[in-house]
């Protein structure tokens, strides 16, 4: 028997730090929403997130804990912990299908399902993910400071990290990984006392996702407590592309164009978090969101 179909003046995919700050602004215009989130935060794979004021050091689950009891106390929001499979337009509005087979409608709907991130690689990478191979220094180095440090070349964007660590710590090695580096980049960085090893990387030694060393192809293993690198990164989930959202490059990857609002370019789908910034983080998302929910109200206003 086909199900009920409920209808909310928006629907959010996504309820992490952007969707879960965009339901709270909707919640007190007094909206309904329904929110959809399967759990998997972008940072799930660290045991502590920092740099949220209020929030700083507690784990990404009771991060996403604390959001959703705020948000839910709001009697016209609705939380789905289940996935979206499919969206469509609607008339006016969107049609949603989740995992379990249920259908809502929505006039609007914001896109806040985060990255999904791919590693290069390399065997040992992933046991280290979010643990000591990151991706951010005010995230995660004040609590990996003042140990042997690398960085793993992915692009231009390698060579600005590893000179923005020197806060953090002063024995730095930059692992080329295959990419060029030009001459006067080689003497700034030897300027600054920081080691480039060539070749391509083989593997990270590790124990518990703890760094133990960086072993290159020809066999050389240099001992590391810690590794930089930034990821390839894609949204998690694909409905801004099928619904027909434009997309650009980023610097590691696709990302989401929206305008100041966070309006897509199809009228009634915004999208916010990661899925819109280069630059990522939990305080940004949640802004993101905030602003997102702000204009998806006023649009909703005769
Ligand atoms: C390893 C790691 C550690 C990090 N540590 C920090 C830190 O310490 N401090 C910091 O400020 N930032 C940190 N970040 C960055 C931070 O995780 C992101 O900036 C932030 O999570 C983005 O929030 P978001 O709401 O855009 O997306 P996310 O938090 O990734 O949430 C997206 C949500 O959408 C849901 N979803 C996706 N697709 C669907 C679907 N089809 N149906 C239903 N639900 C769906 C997911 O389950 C998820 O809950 C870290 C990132 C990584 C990779």
């Amino acid at each position: 028997m086909a199900q009920k179909t409920i209808s909310h003046d928006v629907a959010i995919i996504g309820g992490s730090f952007s969707g879960l700050s965009a339901a709270l602004y909707l919640a007190r215009a007094r909206r309904t929403v329904a929110v959809f989130d399967h759990g998997r935060t972008r940072n799930r794979f660290s045991a502590h997130g920092h740099g949220f004021l209020g929030m700083d050091g507690l784990s990404p689950d009771e991060m996403r804990i604390r959001g959703r009891s705020d948000v839910t106390a709001y009697p016209t929001v609705d939380l789905h912990e289940t996935s979206v499979d499919a969206v469509e337009p609607d008339g006016d509005g969107f049609r949603l299908t989740t995992g379990a087979g249920a259908a809502v409608t929505a006039r609007r709907l914001i896109l806040a399902c985060g990255m999904r991130d791919t590693l290069p690689p390399i065997d040992g990478l992933d046991a280290c993910w979010g643990k000591t191979a990151v991706h951010c220094p005010y995230c995660h180095g004040y609590e990996l400071a003042d140990r042997p440090t690398g960085v793993l070349m992915i692009g231009e964007a390698s060579l600005h990290q590893v000179q923005l660590l020197q806060d953090w710590t002063d024995r730095l090695t930059l692992f080329t990984n295959g990419h060029e580096v030009a001459d006067d980049m080689r003497s700034e960085l030897a300027r600054k006392a920081i080691e480039i090893v060539d070749g391509p990387v083989a593997s990270v030694e590790q124990t518990d996702g703890a760094v133990e060393a960086v072993v290159l192809a020809g066999g050389r293993r240099v001992p590391l407590d810690v590794l930089y690198l930034g990821s390839q990164s894609a949204p998690a989930c694909p409905f801004a592309e099928t619904l027909g959202c434009a997309l650009e490059d980023g610097p590691f990857g696709s990302l989401v164009s929206v305008d100041e609002m966070f309006q897509t370019s199809v009228s009634g789908i915004y999208a916010t978090g990661d899925l819109v910034r280069p630059m990522f983080n939990t305080v940004f998302a949640a802004a993101d969101g905030a602003m997102a929910g702000v204009a998806c109200h006023r649009s909703l206003l005769q």
